[in-house]
This record gives C-alpha cells, sequence and structure tokens, in this order.
C-alpha cells in the first residue's frame, strides 16, 4: 500500500495534466496533492466547491479501523487534517468519540470486544469501556442498558463544507484551475481520438493525460456512460442538527444505528440509512419524518434530555461489494475515487493523497483497486457504519 508522506511521493512518469472531475473532500484533496507536486490539474465540478455530500456531512472524524491498513489510512487522515486547521475556514475540533452495543446485541458487543484489540496492536488510542467505566468517563451518557463500550482519543469534529473549498484554494494556489457550474462527461471513443478526456456540456472535448473521476453520488453513472461499469450503488442517509444544552462526545449508538455529535446549534444526529439504491438525480434531500422522530427518541434515551430540531436533511453515500472504495485506475489513464460507504469524509485527506499518489506513479491501496470487480456484481446496500464484520 502507498499511503506516502510528501517526501515519499513519487513523480516519475507522472502525467503533465489531469481532469478532476468533482469538487468534493476527495476530489478536492487529490486536485491538491496532484497540483503540489507540479501536475497541471483543471478541477471540473458541476456545481459549486463541497455542494455534494461533503457539504451534507456530519463531519465526525476518527481512526478507530481495526484492519491495519484501514487504520493506517484514517491516522494519516486525522494527522493531514490537525495540519490544515486553522487554515481558511476550516477548524479540527479534537472530541472523543465513543460507540457502544446495547444489552442483548451479543453480535454487536463481541464485535467492540474483538475490534478494540486490534485497533490498539495497531497503535490507536482506543480503550474499551464497561457501563460503569463509560458512566464515569462521561457523565452526560445514560449507560444502564449499555453492554460495551469504546472511546477513540483521536478523533474530532468539523465543519464539512468547509473542507474542500480549502483544498481547492490551496490548489489554484499551487496552479490548479477550478471550474465550477462545469459539468463534464467521461469521453468516449464517439467523441474522436481515445485517450483520456472530459467533454463539458457545450460538446467541447478536453484532452488530459489522465482523468480522475471522483463525482460521488454520480461516478456510477458518469462511468457507465463512458461504457465503464463500476460496482457501487449510492445510497441516502439523513441528519439533522437540534438545540440542546448538554455537553456530549461524538456517540455512535450501534444498537439503534445512530450517531450524535456536538454541534454549533447543540447536536447533530445522523443515520436514517435507507439500504437502497438511490438515483442521484431524482433524490429526497429533505429529512423523512421517521427519521426525525427516531433521533429525536434516540438523544433522549441517550441523554434524557430533549433536543429541539433546527434543521433535517438528507445526503448520499456511495456503497461497494465489499464496503471498501473503489480507489485508483481503471482503465488507461481513467481513475476513480468513490464507494466510501459513509465514512468518505474522515478519509478523504489521505484517500485523496492515496489516488494522487498512484497517479503520480505509485502503486495504490491494493485491496482498494477498482479492478478487483467486473461491474456487474450484484449485492445489497449495507449501512455504513457497522460494527459487526
Ligand atoms: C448526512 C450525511 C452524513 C455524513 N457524515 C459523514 C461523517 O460524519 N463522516 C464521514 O466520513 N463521512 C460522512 N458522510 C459521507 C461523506 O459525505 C462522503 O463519503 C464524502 O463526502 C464523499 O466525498 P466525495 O468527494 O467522494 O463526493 P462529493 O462530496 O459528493 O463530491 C462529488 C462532487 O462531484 C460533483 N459532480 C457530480 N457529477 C459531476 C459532473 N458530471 N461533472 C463535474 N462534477 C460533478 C458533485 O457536484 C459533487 O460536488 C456523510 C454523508 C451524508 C449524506
Amino acid at each position: 500500500m502507498s499511503l506516502p508522506a510528501d517526501r515519499d511521493l513519487q513523480t516519475d512518469g507522472a502525467p503533465e495534466t489531469v481532469a478532476v472531475v468533482g469538487g468534493g473532500a476527495v476530489g478536492a484533496t487529490a486536485a491538491y496533492d496532484l497540483s503540489r507536486h507540479g501536475v497541471a490539474v483543471t478541477l471540473f465540478e458541476a456545481g459549486h466547491v463541497a455542494g455534494g455530500s461533503s457539504g451534507r456531512a456530519a463531519g465526525i472524524c476518527y481512526d478507530a479501523f481495526a484492519e491495519d491498513r484501514d487504520a493506517r489510512v484514517a491516522a494519516r487522515a486525522i494527522e493531514r487534517f490537525r495540519e490544515f486547521d486553522g487554515r481558511g475556514d476550516f477548524a479540527f475540533e479534537g472530541t472523543p468519540y465513543v460507540w457502544l452495543a446495547r444489552e442483548g446485541d451479543d453480535r454487536r458487543a463481541d464485535a467492540i470486544r474483538e475490534q478494540v484489540p486490534r485497533m490498539r496492536a495497531n497503535d490507536r488510542d482506543v480503550t474499551l469501556l464497561d457501563p460503569d467505566g463509560l458512566a464515569a468517563a462521561f457523565p452526560t451518557l445514560r449507560t444502564d442498558d449499555v453492554a460495551v463500550a469504546a472511546v477513540a482519543r483521536d478523533a474530532g469534529v468539523v465543519d464539512p463544507a468547509t473542507y474542500p473549498p480549502l483544498l481547492a484554494s490551496l490548489a489554484a494556489e499551487e496552479g490548479a484551475t477550478i471550474r465550477e457550474a462545469t459539468p463534464v462527461r467521461v469521453a468516449t471513443n464517439d467523441d474522436g481520438d481515445d485517450g483520456p478526456a472530459v467533454v463539458s456540456d457545450d460538446g467541447e472535448r478536453e484532452a488530459f493525460d489522465a482523468v480522475l473521476v471522483a463525482a460521488g453520488a454520480h461516478t456510477k453513472r458518469l462511468l457507465a456512460d463512458a461504457g465503464v461499469p463500476i460496482a457501487m450503488k449510492p445510497y441516502r442517509v439523513q441528519a439533522l442538527t437540534a438545540g440542546f444544552d448538554r455537553d456530549v462526545p461524538v456517540c455512535y449508538d450501534a444498537t439503534a444505528g445512530v450517531y450524535l455529535r456536538p454541534h454549533p446549534d447543540g447536536l447533530l444526529v445522523g443515520d436514517g440509512t435507507e439500504e437502497r439504491e438511490a438515483d442521484p438525480d431524482d433524490w429526497r434531500r429533505a429529512a423523512d419524518d421517521w427519521f426525525v422522530d427516531g433521533a429525536v427518541a434516540a438523544v433522549a434515551g441517550r441523554t434524557g434530555r430533549e433536543a429541539s430540531v433546527e434543521r433535517a436533511w438528507a445526503g448520499l453515500c456511495t456503497a461497494t461489494p465489499d464496503r471498501d472504495p473503489l480507489l485508483g485506475e481503471l482503465r488507461d489513464g481513467l481513475f476513480v475515487a468513490t464507494g466510501f460507504q459513509g465514512h468518505g469524509f474522515m478519509r478523504a485527506p489521505a484517500l485523496g493523497e492515496a489516488v494522487a499518489a498512484e497517479l503520480l506513479g505509485g502503486e495504490g491501496i491494493e485491496a482498494f483497486a477498482p479492478t478487483r470487480f467486473d461491474g456487474d456484481e450484484s449485492f445489497e446496500v449495507v449501512e455504513g457504519m457497522v460494527v459487526e464484520e
């Protein structure tokens, strides 16, 4: 796996020009990392930078991953978030991440007990807590229904809408061209020539040495239209902010499938996953009543306090058959970055960097190679924040 620090990025045989399609957290990171290594990058964004899922995310970031590779990715991402903290409007606010399983939910409780030692073996600052330990560490959380909990200390919250604009502006400082309000498609042989290229709405074809499609929920459709199927399905998730008068940590109740985090409004509460494929051009932006009611009840259950809802919304995540990203080269000069299964924001600084490194001539992350699937696999959408394997 290559998840290189600056000094290790290779530039031999690197493309001179790259089109990045999509100005979300991942595309903007890749655009920045490519630009600062001398690549002439054009970032095409259909709307505005951060206007996709990245701007609708909850902004929860943690390194609590059990797999070696995932732990390294997450640790690198947090390290970079800290480096970017205070630049532009972006701030990384360190706050512990707690996750728990309730009494009677043996499957998830066992998974937490099994994963925490693996996280610790990967040098993650993660501790297993029994209900008394949880109550002592986080007195604002109700703990009498908890079987087991864990806390990750290297975690934080951000306003996710501030990250892509920072990275896009850093990319622009390194010479990248940022073209907002410019939807493009991936060129096919029918558009003339056969090298990597994009075509804008007015039919103009622009050739590049490589094209990276990081178009979030639209990635599958964009590539399918170019004759390149990928095994990815967009799906809808939901979140809300609410007035709240107590300090709480970031907390994920794995049994309920609901997370909450401190937020300038008071609290942010989320999940409301619809485990079926969504149409990226036709989905409901507002939250559903069942989600809002369930989220408010979950907050009351976990904290003993009422939350008064301020704003509720939905957004799209992207699923893959094995719940790992599709990250890297698909065809000669055609790269993809998608399939983040609800964890795309927190890993964007590392995954954007990793795909940039592959574009620059590095090896990429083998387990995330998009070519591990043919693209026509049938699979079920499974929510992103699951603890069981
Ligand atoms: C409610 C909610 C809460 C979430 N919470 C978290 C969280 O706490 N932590 C976490 O890690 N993840 C979270 N996620 C997931 C996270 O939002 C995504 O994994 C991440 O933002 C994906 O980033 P991206 O850059 O791949 O895609 P996006 O941010 O969607 O960016 C893709 C961009 O491509 C553009 N685009 C699309 N088509 C074209 C085209 N034809 N031409 C040009 N541009 C195009 C879009 O306009 C968009 O701006 C959450 C998601 C939602 C919806």
